[in-house]
């Protein structure tokens, strides 16, 4: 019970897009103690990152005070800068001096190179104002779609193939909805470490009845609960897919009406995936031919069926084709727009949905509408009251690969961190240090804050008020439980005071403003005003009217495309696009650990979380530490044709052999340094899933 404060706020947690519901209890300006809240994703439940990580709003590292790059100070490249003094770097200056510095900066560019020599990285960790007003100010700002942000980088393919397959990129059920299948498939993802509070869901789904099968190069906790657990190849998804739709099409298990009225492109799917039977792709995907048809009856023949996925299906150069698998297997069983049935990636960030949907993407407008639409970009030129970009932007990598081609020449980042995220990270950073200017928003000195000319102290989740999308696409509040340290500022604050500085005629006074001006452009939060989230807590979308309850399940009859039908696009085998061989024998993958939150700048800085896993590691299957004649607890050297990275050698017997793991929080292990930027051709998301490595003692 929280005991012992000087009040208790309402509000949603940081971390993952499951979007518990919280209740901070603050004494002396400080979180004391966070509990779970009785919300529709978390029902009173929060896991170790809710509960225990939120000490990091109050750390000592915080940033208070504005920061301009020294005159003499190197750019930062790829250095280690743990142990130096940002103030030997950077200087302290006044809010004036660094407005003006970042703005005056900015157009400079603007007016030398123009506004395709600008770009942006906003956040999906900033609320649904914060995305929107970043988008707005880098299009009409800047004048450039080159606005993008850490989607690309998590289900950017999901996207893609959702968009082409049923018009939507978003879940067409809640992941509560597993509760009522009677078959669930989660592919690529481990719920109990990335979304544990949904994990507890499917838990529970299991003790009363539910069938669930785990498909996973790496084993994981849920296994234990499963019927069926495939430990498949790594880079092997379609070859695995495409045997299950072979065995629906060959025995047909598919639904016939509901193709007819439905769905286009069966007939090309069944001619692709003719010679993917269970016994041709047996040895590629490594899953026996008499399993792989006890899946496709189970998940076919089942009067409810669910798909669930992550990122280990969709960071691959070959990701779209991985959904786009998925969503053919839905398709043709007919199991989606139903309770218990539907497709929902598992989205990463806590409003990595809201940022997507608010148009935080080079290649839309909110609500997924094409910058290269003429008749829409008329709408929003009305709208904004300026001509705009007519050319999709430029996405993550793209960005990087431009600034190094002399083509990005300034950026504005706002609460990510790509020095850690992005893919061949020496790669990334050297184009960070290129920057002729470089504004970082952040709270902490981040690896990519290192590298800026001039930092702006900004708001923790826990400082502000705003709207933040889950993975269900529940809009829900959170509230400023903290005041704002030493002369930090509100983000939203700052990306308005910065427009004003570029001359955009902006004049929000507060949060809801922004909501509502967000809200008159995007269909889906039509019906879902500020107040109604206010007073409610979490709606979702769509919603048919302001007094009845958003909708759960989506394409209940038909869906969302130009006529009205999904549709199928085969896949065809794609291998990853870096192989082992003789020189690098081992694959290296990459993802996040239960007690840290991707790059680690906020978990890192949390007491507890923190002091449970310390260290960076590298974890491998004790039977290939034995081989590589590696002992568990030394330092070893992980290295791929992009660098080299020392990290504490685990064992892990969920680790397959042949395969390293690297989470890529640790910035002493940082493993993005090693990660292949090659990308997906239709979502431009990297293969941090698979590339070729070696490992030896240090
Ligand atoms: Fe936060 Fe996700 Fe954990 Fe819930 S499951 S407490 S949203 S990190």
């Amino acid at each position: 019970a929280i005991q012992e404060f000087d009040r208790v706020v309402d509000s949603v947690c940081p971390f993952c897009g499951v979007g518990c519901q919280t209740k901070v209890a603050v004494k002396d300006n400080k979180i004391v103690q966070v509990d779970g809240r009785n919300g529709p994703a978390n029902e009173n439940r929060l896991c170790v990152k809710g509960r225990f990580g939120f000490d990091y709003a109050m750390s000592p590292e915080r940033l208070t005070k504005p920061l301009i790059r020294r005159d003499d100070a190197p750019k930062a490249g790829d250095i280690d800068l743990r142990n130096v003094d940002p103030l030997t770097v950077f200087r302290e200056a006044t809010w004036e001096e660094a407005l003006e510095r970042a703005t005056s900066g900015l157009k400079k560019i603007l007016k030398e190179d123009g506004g395709q020599a600008l770009a942006g990285f906003g956040s999906a960790k900033g609320s649904n104002e914060e995305a929107y007003l970043f988008q707005k100010f880098v299009r009409q700002g800047f004048g450039t779609n080159n606005i993008d942000h850490c989607t690309r980088l998590c289900h950017a393919s999901s996207v893609a193939a959702l968009m082409e397959g049923v018009g939507s990129g978003a879940v067409s059920a809640p992941f509560m909805d597993a509760m009522k299948a009677e078959c669930v498939i989660i592919i690529g993802s481990r719920p109990t470490t990335n979304h544990p509070v949904a994990a507890t869901y499917f838990k529970q789904a299991v003790k009363k009845g539910l069938k669930l099968v785990i498909m996973d190069p790496r084993k994981q906790d849920l296994m234990r609960h499963a019927t069926h657990s495939l430990q498949f190849k790594p880079g092997s998804d379609v070859a695995m897919l495409n045997a299950l739709l072979h065995v629906i099409v060959e025995e047909k298990l598919y639904d016939e009406q509901y193709i007819q009225a439905n769905v286009s492109g069966f007939e090309a799917l069944k001619k692709k995936v003719k010679d993917f039977s269970p016994e041709a792709m047996a040895p590629v995907c490594g899953i026996d031919a008499s399993v792989l048809r006890e899946v496709a009856r189970l998940y076919a023949k089942s009067e409810r069926s669910m798909i669930f996925w992550g990122m280990g299906l969709s960071q691959h150069t070959h990701g779209t084709d991985n959904s786009r698998c998925l969503i053919a297997l839905a398709l043709i069983t007919g199991h989606v727009g139903r309770p218990g049935t539907g497709l929902h990636p598992l989205r990463g960030q806590n409003n990595v949905q809201g940022a997507s949907d608010a148009g935080l993407i080079p290649m839309y407008y909110p609500d997924y509408k094409s910058v290269e639409n003429v008749d829409i970009r008329s709408q929003y030129e009305n709208f904004w009251g300026q001509t705009l970009d007519p050319k999709k932007g430029l996405t993550v990598v793209e960005i990087i690969d431009a600034i190094h081609a002399d083509e990005i020449k300034g950026m504005y980042i706002m609460g990510e961190n790509p020095a850690m995220s992005d893919p061949d990270q020496i790669h990334a950073r050297a184009a960070l240090a290129k920057l002729d200017h470089l504004v970082v928003q952040d709270i902490f000195m981040t690896e990519t804050a290192w590298h800026a000319d001039v930092i702006l102290p900004a708001s923790a989740h826990a400082e502000k008020l705003g709207t933040y999308t889950n993975t269900n696409r529940q809009v829900q509040i959170g509230r400023p439980a903290l005041d704002l340290p030493g002369e930090a500022r509100q983000d939203l604050d700052l990306i308005i005071e910065l427009a004003r500085r570029m001359g955009l005629d902006w004049n929000y006074k507060h949060v809801s403003e922004v909501y509502t001006e967000m809200a008159e452009v995007m269909p889906s939060l039509n019906h879902i005003s500020w107040e109604r989230i206010e007073r409610e807590e979490s709606v979702i979308y769509p919603a048919d009217g302001p007094d009845v309850p958003g909708n759960e399940i989506v394409f209940t009859s038909g869906f969302p495309t130009s006529d009205g039908r999904g549709r199928i696009v085969p896949a065809d085998l794609t291998p990853p696009a870096e192989v082992p061989d003789e020189q690098y024998p081992l694959v290296l993958t990459t993802g996040r650990m239960l007690e840290h939150w991707h790059t680690g700048a906020m978990t890192r800085r949390a007491g507890v979380l923190n002091a449970i896993e310390p260290q960076g590691i590298a974890a491998m299957n004790p039977y290939e530490i034995e081989r590589q004649g590696l002992h568990i607890g030394d330092m070893i050297e992980v290295e791929t044709r992009r660098g080299t990275v020392e990290a504490i050698l685990r064992a892990d017997r969920e680790v397959a052999d042949g395969m390293v793991f690297m989470p890529f929080c640790f910035n002493e292990s940082p493993a993005n340094r090693l990660t292949n930027p090659m990308l997906d051709p239709y979502g431009k998301i990297p293969e941090f899933k698979y590339c070729a490595a070696r490992v030896q003692p240090l």
